[in-house]
This record gives structure tokens, sequence and C-alpha cells, in this order.
């Protein structure tokens, strides 16, 4: 089955404890579907300035990402920059400019709205609602962020009331949910809309609620992360597009998917933009899935009384 999404396409400068880059091809869009092109069909609803030229066409291109969605008009493409200080997990936005997102209204193709899975990244939420509405998929996933938690609560709202998934870091779902303990936290959200809600905990890894179930699974362990932006993006791209792949999105299926996620997102951070994830193999993503599932394996146990 094939994926929409829907999210920013961006120019990002992005400073690192370990090199810096200027106006590199990013968003929340762009990564999330390079991740979800190893998995399955992918299709962009997003819109680009005439900064967005051949260079960043290959990215998707060459992944065979379907952008026949992406709308083209005259102005400069959404641009994001940030720095990292030694804590990785923590970016601090240094600047956010919308620009052709300011006045984006989706107009989605006819082939678009059949699309079985929505992924509404991280864009303002009514672009998020608007797409939301006008395609009928099985499976509806969301992300979001501070900057629209903070600026936009009111629309935010309005997109949880239409979403079944919600896959967000632990910072926003304590904001969201107006709770300091994550627990606690994850009961209000799955309140709001989502059944299920998958929290993001950079290096510390995945944990993810529903009404009666909890799953957890640590990150990856690297001793060399470069760049982490683009690591929530490629979490959830490797999520859905193993949901995507195996049309499944039973307690088991959505387990593993979360182990995927957490291996795409784990390439995706060794380098800057998406480098990584350009020259990744399969090999590779089984090998790391592999290892992933090893770690946190143990074996059933009972102590006799002492
Ligand atoms: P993450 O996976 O959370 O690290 O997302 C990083 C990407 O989000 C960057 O490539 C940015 O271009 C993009 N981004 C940053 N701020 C925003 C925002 N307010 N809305 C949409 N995308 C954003």
């Amino acid at each position: 089955m094939s994926i929409l999404v829907v999210g920013s396409v961006a120019f990002d400068s992005v400073k690192t404890p370990f090199g810096e880059r200027d106006r590199i091809l990013g968003g929340s869009a762009t990564y999330f579907s390079v991740a979800a092109s190893f998995f399955t069909k992918v299709r962009v609803v997003a819109v680009v300035g005439d900064d967005f030229g051949p260079a960043e066409e290959a990215v998707f291109s060459d992944r065979e990402v379907d952008i026949s969605d992406l709308e083209r008009v005259s102005g400069r493409s959404f641009y994001w920059s940030g720095e990292y200080g030694y804590d990785l997990n923590v970016a601090e936005t240094r600047d956010t400019q919308l620009n052709v997102f300011a006045d984006f209204k989706p107009k989605l193709s006819a082939d678009a709205k059949e699309t079985p899975y929505l992924f509404l990244g991280n864009i303002q939420p009514q672009l998020q609602v608007e797409v939301r509405e006008q395609v009928g998929a099985k499976l509806v996933a969301a992300d979001t962020m501070n900057y629209w938690i903070n600026n936009t609560p009111d629309e935010l709202g309005e997109m949880l009331k239409r979403v079944d998934l919600l896959i967000i870091n632990d910072a926003e779902a304590r904001e969201i949910g107006k709770e300091a303990n994550l627990v606690r936290a994850a009961r209000r959200i799955l309140t709001m809309g989502p059944t299920r809600l998958v929290v993001k905990r950079g290096e510390y890894g995945v944990a993810m609620f529903t009404g009666h179930s909890y799953f957890a699974t640590p990150a990856y362990p690297l001793e060399e992360v470069f760049d982490p932006t683009g690591a929530g993006d490629s979490f959830a791209g490797g999520f859905m597009g193993y949901l995507a792949a195996t049309n499944a999105t039973d307690e088991a299926a959505v387990r593993r998917a979360i182990i995927y996620g957490s291996v795409m997102a784990s390439f995706n951070v060794e380098e800057f933009g998406c480098e990584r994830m350009r020259r990744l193999t399969y090999d590779e993503i089984n090998a790391r899935f592999r290892e992933l599932r090893a770690f946190s394996h143990f074996e059933e146990a009972e102590m006799p009384p002492f």
C-alpha cells in the first residue's frame, strides 16, 4: 500500500558540535519520504519556491518518491535554521521562515485522495487538517512540534481530533498533555483524538502508549551522531513505511514498525541532511533490525523464594 505525506520541504542551516551546513535540503516531508521509500511507494504534498532545483529534485527522484503533487511557486522555500549543543536531543531553533508555505492551499490529485496511509508531517496544523479532510485513508498518523503547540494550539486541537496515531517527542508530549510525567501526559493525549501515541525519546529510544498497552525500545547505540535533524521524521518514515508495506496495523506489526523506524532514524543521524540515507542498503537495514532486536531481548525467569 502507498503513503501520502504532507509536510515541509525546506532548506536548513544546521550547526552541531561536529560541523555546520548552510541551506541543505531538509524538511519533515523530505526526511519522511526518503526513509519510507525503502518500504513502499510514497507521494509528497508540499510547496517549494524557485530555489528548489534539479539537485533537490534528485533527492526525491533517486528514491522514486512521487513529487507530482509537489507544487512549485515563485518565492522562497520554507527555511529553518537550528543549532544543537552537546545534548543532541535538544534543537535550538534560530530562525523559521514559512515563505511559500504561508499561502499554501493543498489541492490533491485524484490519486492522492485515495492513498490508504496518510502521514501529516510537521507543518501548520491547519494545513494538516486541510489535507486530512481530502483523503479517505485507512490509517492517519501525525507529528507536530513546539512551534505549533505554542503558536496555534486551537488548530492543533482540531488536527488531533482527526488522527489515529500521534508521533511526537517527549517534550512535545509533556506540553500537549500538560503534565510533567510522561505516562500521565500520554493518558491525557489519548483523550484528545489519537488512539495510539508514539513518543520519540532521542538517544533513549521510543515509548508507545494505547489505552490498554505499553511498549518501549532503546535507540540503536551509535558512537557517532553527526546531525540529529530529521531523526524524528525518518523514524516516522520507517514506521509508516513498514505498516503500509505489510498493510498491517495489529500490535505485533506496530511493534516491528517501531524497530524499523528506530533503524532508519539511526542511519539518518550518522551524517548531515539526507547524505547517509542516499546510499543506504537493505542489508544494512536488516542487519541493524536484528541487532536492535537482540539488544533488548531477554528470556523469561522466575525467582524461587529465598
Ligand atoms: P526533526 O525530524 O524533528 O529533526 O525535523 C527536522 C526538520 O523539520 C528540519 O529539516 C526542518 O526543516 C523542519 N522544521 C523545523 N521547524 C519546522 C516547523 N515549524 N514546521 C515544519 N517543519 C519544520
